[in-house]
């Protein structure tokens, strides 16, 4: 049995019967024997298919953002946005999937033609993180299925119950049980399911995990994308908004508790606007109302995982004792439940953690610069590449900078933003592959090269 527990309370919610390994094998044969029926129905009925299942969401949307903040900690105004986005990602997959989907006519002469065609991959492994089940998850079963996939999907631990529900509304939507089977578990079952016959692993979480999956698979050759963890800097210019930036990075820094792939985790501040922007953004971040995630003035809510508050503790230890100065918050709060003050840090450098592994908390580290030469080189001194921003009332210069990045996303005054119709993908130790745009819809076939020639 898995238990799950509330990380705002520590307390009991369920318990779930775990997948064993004879189950896994169980669910991928079954898939094996189901995918080519779900591919013959074609595209019009999968896509029928799917906007039952976004209707559904749409309809259950608030108790589906009570189970969500209930077992992950986030707050509630944020769990109703992230189903609400998933809303957005699913309308964007539907409207493109017939047209990128569709076989493309590259040649015809003298009687031959030559038409690229997508198959499905066949089987894929969904392997999904906590702290956006809904997006993380999404961003691969409603394309892959879109496609003709059959879909074995492992639910994070920590948001077991949000993954059932995910495919109890599938089921109800018309998805086959056996195209679509829910694999509760932990990191044993998801080890289990990368053992069987799969074409395509898809894997959302962290780079640690990650590299075990690539050594897993890599002999196979099978399709595999890691959607990985980041660092993400970004750059203050001394002719920026300072109010502005302050808020919407203050935001970038602390939304979901600083629990997202693309949180702002670390900050430089050119030095003639320095202490403005400090001075603004602790009192944005004061204004952040920590605690019950079920109210809905909440804004800061739980550390969904309990060792998360470990390495939180570690970096701030490591930072005080490297010279940066504490501005606010700094310790875990003596309550049941995983919390932790929101916390800035200034005077920091790169040979603090803080500056240089994932926090994956509400902390941040902002760090004076001498000009944009400076602030570059900060920002690509880290082995990761997810994303990174540029705060500037001038537009060439943002994207002068924002070109040398190693990032797979760039921001121009903005931060901590997804769009379905850009591709999701990082550099480094962020991951490879890409999901979201119409790259992320084509990205779960195999493209046929057909070579046509009529008979004389
Ligand atoms: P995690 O690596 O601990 O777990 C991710 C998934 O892998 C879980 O379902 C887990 O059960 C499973 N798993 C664990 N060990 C495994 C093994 N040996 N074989 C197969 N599966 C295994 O990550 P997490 O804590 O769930 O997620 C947080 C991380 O995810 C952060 O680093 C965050 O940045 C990253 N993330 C990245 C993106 C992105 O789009 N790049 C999005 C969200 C989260």
């Amino acid at each position: 049995m898995l238990e799950i527990h509330n990380p705002a309370t520590g307390e009991p919610i369920a318990e779930v019967p775990q997948a064993t390994p004879e189950i896994v094998a169980e669910r991928a044969r079954a898939a094996r024997r189901a995918q080519p029926a779900w591919f013959a129905i074609g595209l019009d009925a999968r896509l029928q298919v799917l906007q039952r299942f976004r209707a559904a969401l749409a309809a259950e949307l608030e108790p589906l953002a009570a189970t969500l903040t209930q077992e992950v900690g986030k707050p509630i105004r944020q769990s109703r946005n992230e189903i609400s986005g998933l809303l957005g990602r699913i309308d964007f997959f539907l409207a493109q999937a017939a047209a990128t989907l569709a076989p493309q006519q590259v040649f015809d002469e003298g009687g031959t033609r030559e038409v690229i065609g997508l198959d499905p991959l066949g089987v894929v492994a969904n392997i999904s993180a906590w702290n956006y089940p809904y997006f993380v998850g999404g961003n691969v079963f409603v394309p892959a299925l879109l496609a003709g996939n059959a879909v074995l999907y492992k639910p994070s631990e920590f948001a077991t119950l949000t993954g059932l529900h995910i495919a109890r509304l599938l089921h109800q939507a018309g998805v086959p049980p056996d195209v679509f089977s829910p694999l509760v578990g932990g990191g044993a079952v998801g080890a289990a399911l990368l053992a069987q016959d799969v074409d395509g692993v898809f894997f959302t979480g962290s780079h640690a995990t990650g590299v075990k999956i690539a050594q897993a698979v890599g002999p196979r050759f099978i399709k595999l994308q890691l959607e990985l963890g980041g660092k993400d800097p970004t750059y203050v210019c001394e002719d920026a908004d300072v109010q502005a930036a302050a808020e919407s990075l203050a935001d970038g820094a602390m939304y979901n508790a600083g629990q997202s792939c693309c949180s702002v985790e670390r900050i430089y501040v050119h030095e003639r606007i320095h202490d403005a922007f400090v001075a603004a953004f602790v009192d944005t971040v004061r204004g952040f109302k920590l605690g019950d995630p079920t109210r809905e003035d909440t804004y800061i809510g739980a550390i969904t995982r309990a060792p998360q508050l470990d390495v939180l503790e570690a970096q701030v230890a490591d930072a005080e004792a490297k010279g940066a100065t504490l501005r606010l918050g700094g310790a875990r709060l003596a309550k049941p439940g995983n919390w932790f003050e929101p916390t800035v840090f200034t005077e920091v450098d790169h040979t603090m953690a803080l500056m240089r592994e994932e926090s994956f908390g509400p902390i941040i580290g902002i760090q004076k610069v001498g000009g944009d030469a400076e602030a570059l080189m900060l920002m690509n001194d880290t082995r990761y590449g997810l994303t990174a921003g540029v705060y500037t009332r001038d537009e060439a210069r943002a994207k002068a900078i924002l070109a040398r990045v190693n990032a797979g996303s760039v921001y121009w005054n903005c931060c901590d933003r997804v769009s379905p119709r850009l591709p999701w993908s990082g550099h480094g130790d962020s991951g490879v592959g890409l999901t979201l745009s119409t790259y992320g819809i084509q990205t779960f076939t195999r493209p046929r090269a057909w070579h046509l020639r009529q008979p004389g």
